[in-house]
């Protein structure tokens, strides 16, 4: 049920960052738009409507994708579907890195107020626009919407931004493993309320509702194991002299990365990136901290290996 490029129409690509919808937003777009069709005189206002809706969410998006990349962090997809829009952001793991990558999201929203509340304004005062009725209720629904989508992002529910928000606060505090695992356990127990909430308020949306816990649960509960994960690499001894070029930390010494060749797991810093089972040299070593993927000779590791080399872990 994650939203994924696969079933995703490739739309178009912006600063290096390609967005994708999925099939599933026209699925949901027809039962939105009809579900609406009295609201405003004419149906082109409806369909109006929901491309507002996702022009907004996509600029939501790319605040967090350039947020991102402004921190020098991976971001180049952004996936468009029914429950809003996934920005595939990957910032170095830095708690200041992850906050401004989260809150330029909202941020973007926070901008959007007063452009929307200027335009109604302008409608009103310089008669803008004055001469479609439709154009006023359309400019108001917007507002509301905008509106809507800043108040739910900032609940403090991981993974919508403000859970992400405040873990990446308790980052400071706590660290990087332990303030997941708390932003997580508290996320879960506010899915609950937020889906109780969303049932008892409009329960004609069923549907949505549960689809939406489903999704965030499903996110939270990888969000607690990866904590778990990153507990566990932060235990283990390091290689201190190589250190990542995007999140500077060094790699944890241990057998943690397959062999695209044999499959087999090994540790490519002790044997200058040769499969001690299949003897395939490595272009590439994904850093095990931040995923971020370093060639070789990036990561220091040029030297051509010698044969009856010794692996060395050097902690
Ligand atoms: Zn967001
Ligand atoms: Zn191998
Ligand atoms: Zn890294």
């Amino acid at each position: 049920m994650l939203p994924s490029r696969s079933g995703s129409i490739p739309l178009f690509r912006f600063a290096g960052i390609q967005v994708y919808l999925h099939w599933w937003w026209f699925v949901f777009a027809a039962v939105e738009v009809t579900m609406r069709s009295r609201v405003y005189s004419s149906f082109f206002w409806n369909v109006a409507e929901y491309l507002a809706l996702f022009v907004i969410v996509l600029l939501h998006e790319f605040g967090h994708s350039l947020a991102c990349r402004q921190t020098g962090g991976q971001a180049d997809q952004i996936v468009l579907w029914p429950l809003g829009g996934i920005a595939f952001v990957r910032p170095p793991p830095r708690p200041g890195a992850e906050l401004w990558s989260i809150a330029a999201g909202p941020l973007v929203n926070v901008v959007l107020v007063p452009v929307l509340y200027g335009l109604s304004w302008a409608r009103v005062h310089l008669g803008w626009g004055l001469e479609f009725a439709d154009y006023g209720r359309f400019l108001r629904d917007v507002f509301w919407i905008n509106f809507g989508l800043l108040v739910f992002n900032l609940l403090p529910v991981y993974p919508l931004d403000g859970g992400q928000i405040l873990r990446s606060v308790l980052w400071f505090f706590l660290g990087r493993a332990r303030s997941l695992q708390v932003a997580t356990v508290l996320g879960a127990a506010g899915i609950v309320g937020l889906a109780a909430t969303l049932l008892w308020l409009q329960p004609e949306r069923w549907l949505i509702t549960l689809l939406m816990a489903g999704f965030l649960g499903q996110q939270c509960l990888l969000g607690f194991r990866h904590a778990k994960l990153i507990r566990v690499l932060e235990q283990m001894p390091r290689h201190g002299s190589f250190r990542c070029p995007v999140c500077e930390q060094s790699p944890p010494g241990g057998p943690l990365w397959l062999c695209p060749a044999c499959g087999n797991r090994y540790d490519p810093f002790s044997t200058v990136g040769v499969c001690p089972h299949c003897a395939t040299a490595r272009v590439s070593i994904p850093c095990a901290h931040c995923g971020t993927e370093h060639s070789v000779a990036r990561w220091g590791l040029a030297r051509a290996p010698r044969p009856g080399d010794a692996p060395v872990i050097d902690v």
